[in-house]
């Protein structure tokens, strides 16, 4: 198998390559490149320069608003993105929910909400996880019942990345509580978060940022319009959503990105009067990381090659899931033994948009403690690592 790029492939590349340079605002690049927080502004005009570009649903199909773009295509323009230091688009809108309305929507709800994705103008957020239904997700309880043409929703969701900014939440709910199987009584629906009786809570996590929050409901009223498909189905139309996850799971680009700013930081940092990137001892942690991630750079790509020819990748996805979430975070360790002692300071707003204030050493140095905590939820979001391990023994050794 080929895995190098064609030459209409590099074309592409080189397309998306000169795009960037002269549509990546310079802002944006160099908040994305230091390792700050990007701001809701950043995210909303970032997703709305690729949108007028009509770059910002590429998976999507032609008729609405897809760019027809290959998997490998895709993943050339992941990794270029990540490269220049564009920011990825959040998958809430465009790689969760429109795929969902596009196949199990009616046409009002693709009218109403479909181009509010594309041009990123409404914020989605993604309201499956409770207290108690994270891997096992069918154990939800936030209830709807019909009332009239509504649904009054009461309940919790958690972990609700980013939805302090939300505008719109899909959210699996529980319409029938007496279903035989806790699968079946389950629906998608999609709540306004400006409603009366959302109350979203920020959780602040170890690294001290606030990224996720509780989503509360108390007697929310949602028109029954809102429902997509049919009541009792949204356990079909989940499982669907988080197949979609996959094309991009590995976060090769992200990484690879993340090895050139590590080198760059040994590079510069001194160890016995001697630059760190010459230490025997680091030279070989960098390279075992390195290998590492070329061995999955390799697999990525026959997978990808792969799914173009149109094979079903299975349960490889969640190879890549463990071994991408893994070498991200040894990159963060490494980032840790590179910034020394000057990673030791608790300096959560050092991760802040534009923060300026007294450092022992430099700002690379001061954010390593925050991505280094930060990065331990990568193995535990999308799927948490074990029961991704459990797909892979039952699917390939049949255990
Ligand atoms: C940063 C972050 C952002 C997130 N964003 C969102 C979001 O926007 N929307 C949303 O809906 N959810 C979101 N999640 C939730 C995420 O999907 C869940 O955290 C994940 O599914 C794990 O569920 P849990 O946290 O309830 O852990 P649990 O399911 O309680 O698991 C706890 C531990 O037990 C292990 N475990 C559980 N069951 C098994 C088993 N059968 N076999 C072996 N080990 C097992 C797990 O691997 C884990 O180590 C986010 C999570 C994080 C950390």
């Amino acid at each position: 198998m080929d895995l190098n790029l064609t030459e209409a492939q590099s074309a592409f590349r080189d397309e998306v390559r000169a795009f960037l340079e002269a549509n990546l605002p310079e802002d944006i690049r160099e908040t994305q490149r230091s390792g700050a927080h990007l701001s809701e502004d950043q995210y909303r005009r970032w997703h709305k320069i690729l949108g007028d570009k009509g770059w910002s649903t590429p998976l999507w199909p032609r008729e609405h608003g897809g760019t027809g773009w290959s998997p490998v295509e895709y993943a050339i323009f992941d990794e270029e993105c990540h490269l220049m230091g564009a920011p990825r688009v959040l998958p809430f809108s465009v790689s969760m929910l429109g795929p969902v309305l596009i196949n199990f929507g009616n046409d009002e709800q693709r009218e109403r909400f479909l181009p509010g994705i594309r041009s990123g103008e409404d914020w989605w957020s993604q309201g499956f996880s409770e207290p108690g239904a994270g891997s096992d997700l069918a154990n939800l309880k936030t209830s709807a019942v019909r009332d009239g043409d509504h649904y009054i929703v009461n309940g919790q969701k958690t972990w609700t990345t980013l939805g302090q900014y939300g505008d719109w939440i899909f959210c699996l709910v529980r319409t029938d509580p007496s279903a035989a199987k806790p699968q079946t009584g389950i629906s998608f629906i999609l709540i306004d978060m400006k409603s009366e009786g959302v109350e979203v809570r920020p959780i602040i996590t170890i690294d001290g940022s606030h990224e996720v929050n509780e989503v509360w409901f108390t007697d929310v009223r949602v028109p029954a319009e809102n429902l997509v498909g049919q009541e009792n189905m949204g356990w079909t139309y989940a499982k669907f959503l988080l197949q979609n996850e996959r094309i991009g799971i590995a976060a090769v680009g992200q990484s690879k990105a993340q090895l050139a700013n590590l080198k760059r930081l040994a590079a510069t940092e001194k160890k016995n009067g001697k630059p760190l990137s010459e230490d025997p001892t680091f030279k070989l942690k960098l390279a075992e990381v390195e290998i590492e991630l070329r061995a999955l750079d390799l697999t990525n790509k026959r997978m990808l090659v792969e799914t173009e020819r149109g094979m079903d990748p299975g349960p490889v996805s969640s190879m890549l899931k463990i071994r991408g979430s893994e070498v991200a975070q040894r990159l963060y360790e490494l980032k840790m033994d590179a910034a020394g002692l000057y990673a030791l300071p608790f300096q959560p707003e050092a991760a802040e948009e534009g923060w300026n204030g007294e450092l022992a050493g430099s700002t690379a140095q001061a954010r390593s403690a925050p991505h280094y905590l930060n990065t331990r939820k990568i193995s535990i979001y999308g799927g948490s690592n074990e029961i991704q391990r459990s797909i892979v023994s039952k699917m390939m050794l049949g255990f």
